[in-house]
């Protein structure tokens, strides 16, 4: 399995129909403790997306199609998540260079870059209740996986399950960040609508290796 620009479209189009599946649920985690919208905001971006893919064609590089990813997400979805998720995608298609496919190491730059971006962009830490609460886990299993001298879809499954453990952490904790914190205290209790989508999203990085 090469994670080439084959399966970077792949992911694209499986996180858009993960996204698109759960848009329900999304929007029912943002009504809790923001405005109802984060369903809707990640079904139209990944949904442009996949049009953009389609009309463009697979770009030749992972590097390019996050760059189309970025591209796009940045114009299509307003609100927190759509610079958020455009600057992770710039980042990694930065970080992915002119690689045909990603191995093991490159892969976990891709994924530090996109954390690192998100951070940058939106100045949340661990602890926060944001999607950097998936993102860190996910990033730091993917960086301990690669260590112990595994491949590509054990690095990509074990991020993606430190993503969903790192969501289900997101319960308890108070909102510093975005929407959410202006709820105080009285946003513990739900689960953080963007580290839904983030858990979502690295699990179809994993489906589209598995393909
Ligand atoms: P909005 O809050 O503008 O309606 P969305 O509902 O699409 O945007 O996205 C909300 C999600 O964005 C939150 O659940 C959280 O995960 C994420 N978020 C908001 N602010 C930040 C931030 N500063 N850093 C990281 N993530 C953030
Ligand atoms: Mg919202
Ligand atoms: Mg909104």
């Amino acid at each position: 399995m090469e994670l080439d620009a084959a399966w970077a479209d792949r992911w694209m189009r499986l996180s858009a129909a993960a996204l698109s599946g759960n848009r329900q649920r999304l929007t029912t985690l943002d009504r809790e403790i923001g405005d109802a919208d984060h369903g809707e905001n990640m079904e139209r971006g990944f949904s442009a997306v996949v049009e953009k893919l389609d009309a463009d064609g697979v770009p030749e590089t992972p590097g390019a199609v996050f760059k189309t990813v970025a591209m796009t997400l940045m114009s299509k979805v307003g609100g927190a998540a759509g610079p958020l998720y455009g600057t992770a995608f710039l980042r990694a298609s930065t970080a992915a260079g002119s690689a045909s496919a990603l191995g093991p190491a490159e892969l976990v730059a891709v994924l530090t870059a996109a954390r690192d971006g998100i951070v940058a962009r939106g100045k949340a830490e661990p602890g926060d209740k944001t999607m950097i609460d998936a993102w860190t886990p996910a990033v730091d299993a993917a960086v301990t996986a690669e260590a112990a001298g595994s491949g590509p879809v054990e690095i990509l499954t074990a991020a993606a399950n430190a993503a969903d453990a790192g969501l289900a952490g997101t319960e308890p904790l108070v909102a510093r960040k975005g929407r959410a914190s202006y709820l105080g205290e009285r946003s513990a209790g739900h689960l953080d609508p963007g580290a839904a989508s983030t858990a979502l999203i690295l699990q179809a990085a994993v489906s589209a290796a598995e393909t």
